[in-house]
C-alpha cells in the first residue's frame, strides 16, 4: 500500500441500499420536510408499474404528488424546461427522478435551474452552478448509469450535441437504491446500462487519477459485473440476486468514476453516440474492448487483476498474459449478451471516423485520465479497428 496516497472522496450525503428500501420513500421524503412532491420519469417506468407504487407510498404520508413523465431516453434540453415551467406553475418542494439516468439527470438539472435562473448553457462545464438546487431524491430502476450518486448531468442541446454540467449542487440529497426496481428492466436494456457500469468500473480502475478507495470500489463492481450480468439480462425478473449485484456494482463504478474519472472508452462512446444517437451503454459496449486493447500497455498489472475479477483463469501466466485476457474476456461477455461486435454491424459509416476521433480528442477532461498518452492518430486506428 501507498502510505503517501492522499485522495478526497465526493459522494451524496445520504445512499440507502437494499431490496424494497423504495418502501422509506414516504418517511424520507418527509424528513426532508416535502409536503408537495414531483415525479420526475418516463412512459416506460410508468408503465412498469413502478411510478404508482411510489405515488401511492407517498400519498400513505399525506404527501401531495405530482408526475411529470415526459422523458426520453438521452433526453434534450427541452425537457428539462417543460419539467422546469410545471414545477414553477405548480410549486413542489422536493423532485423525485424515478427512472434511468436520463430520468435521473434531467431532475439535476431541473432541481439547479429552479434556484439558480437563467439558461442551461450557463452551467455547461465544471462548477458554474452558483446555488444548491431544489431538494432532490434519486432513485434508479436501471443498474448502470451510476448518476443517482454523480454530480453530472448529461443532455443533448439544439445543436444536439452532449452537453455535461459537472457541479457539487447535482448530488442528489438523498440516492435510494433498490434492486428490485430494476427487476422489469428488458433483456437488451439490462445489457446496455450493464456494459455501462462495467465501462465506469474498467476506467476509473485504470485512470491515472485512481486511488485506493476507488479502486475497491471499481474492482468489486468488475468481479460483480463478471458474475451477474449474464444472469440478469437472461433470467430477468427471475434472478435477483444477479439483480442486486448489478445494482450494487453500478452504485460503486458510479462513486469511483466521479472520483477517478472515466477515460478513453467514454470518449470514443460519447463522440459516437452524440452523432449516431446511441444508448449510451450501446456506444461504451462498442468501445470497451478495443479501447482496452490500445491502453493495455499503459497498465498490463491493473488489466491482468480486471481479467481475474472477470473470472479469467490467470495461474501460472505472466502479468502481460493476464492482462490481454481482458480483451477476450469482455469480447466474450459483450457477444454473449446480445452486444454488436463492430461498429459496422450498426450501421456506422467509415467515412465519418476522422470526423469522430476529432470530436473524441476534445474530450480532454476525460482523455487526461486514460493510462496511456492518446493522439487523434491513435483515436482513429482504434475506430477503424472496431469498424
Ligand atoms: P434510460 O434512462 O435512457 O432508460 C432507457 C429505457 O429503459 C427507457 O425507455 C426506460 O423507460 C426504460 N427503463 C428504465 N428502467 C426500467 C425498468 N425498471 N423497467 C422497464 N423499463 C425501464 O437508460 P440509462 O442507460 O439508465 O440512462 C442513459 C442516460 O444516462 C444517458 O443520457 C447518459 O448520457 C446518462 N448517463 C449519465 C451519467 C451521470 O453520471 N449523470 C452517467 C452515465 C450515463
Amino acid at each position: 500500500m501507498d502510505i503517501n496516497s492522499k485522495f478526497s472522496i465526493l459522494t451524496p450525503s445520504n445512499i440507502v441500499v437494499g431490496n424494497n428500501s423504495v418502501e422509506k420513500i414516504g418517511e424520507e421524503a418527509t424528513k426532508l420536510g416535502a409536503n408537495k412532491v414531483l415525479i420526475i420519469t418516463d412512459i416506460g417506468i410508468i408503465k412498469s408499474g413502478i411510478v404508482n407504487k411510489v405515488k401511492e407510498l407517498l400519498e400513505q404520508k399525506n404527501i401531495d404528488v405530482g408526475i411529470f413523465d415526459e422523458v426520453k431516453p438521452e433526453p434534450h434540453t427541452d425537457v428539462v424546461y417543460n419539467c422546469m415551467s410545471k414545477v414553477e406553475k405548480e410549486n413542489y418542494n422536493l423532485l423525485i427522478g424515478l427512472g434511468g439516468g436520463s430520468v435521473i439527470d434531467v431532475t439535476k438539472a431541473v432541481s439547479i435551474l429552479i434556484t439558480n435562473k437563467g439558461n442551461l448553457n450557463d452551467y455547461y462545464g465544471f462548477n458554474k452552478v452558483k446555488k444548491p438546487g431544489l431538494k432532490k431524491i434519486q432513485i434508479p430502476t436501471t443498474a448502470g448509469t451510476g448518476s443517482e450518486v454523480t454530480y453530472v448531468s448529461v443532455l443533448i442541446d439544439e445543436n444536439e450535441e452532449k452537453v455535461v454540467i459537472y457541479s457539487p449542487y447535482l448530488f442528489s440529497d438523498l440516492a435510494i437504491i433498490d434492486p428490485l426496481l430494476t427487476l422489469s428492466m428488458p433483456p437488451k436494456i439490462t445489457a446496455y446500462t450493464g456494459m455501462d457500469a462495467l465501462a465506469h468500473a474498467i476506467e476509473s480502475y485504470t485512470s491515472v487519477d485512481a486511488n485506493i478507495f476507488t479502486d475497491a470500489l471499481s474492482l468489486k463492481a468488475i468481479s460483480l459485473i463478471g458474475r451477474s450480468l449474464r444472469k440478469a439480462v437472461f433470467q430477468g425478473d427471475k434472478n435477483i440476486e444477479s439483480r442486486y449485484n448489478m445494482s450494487i456494482a453500478s452504485l460503486f463504478a458510479g462513486i469511483s468514476f466521479i472520483n477517478a474519472g472515466c477515460n478513453a472508452v467514454h470518449a470514443l462512446a460519447l463522440a459516437l453516440g452524440g452523432k449516431y444517437h446511441l444508448p449510451h451503454g450501446l456506444s461504451n459496449a462498442l468501445m470497451i474492448p478495443y479501447v482496452i486493447d490500445f491502453n493495455l500497455p499503459g497498465s498490463f498489472e491493473k488489466f491482468a487483476n480486471i481479467a481475474k475479477a472477470l473470472g479469467e483463469q490467470v495461474e501460472g501466466l505472466s502479468i502481460i498474459e493476464s492482462a490481454r485476457k481482458t480483451v477476450n474476456a469482455i469480447k466474450m461477455l459483450s457477444e454473449d449478451i446480445g452486444i454488436p461486435q463492430r461498429l459496422r454491424d450498426i450501421n456506422i459509416k467509415k467515412e465519418d471516423i476522422l470526423d469522430l476521433a476529432k470530436t473524441a480528442i476534445k474530450a480532454n477532461r476525460l482523455l487526461v485520465h486514460n493510462p496511456r498518452l492518446i493522439s487523434l492518430d491513435d483515436i482513429v486506428k482504434i475506430y477503424k479497428t472496431a469498424w
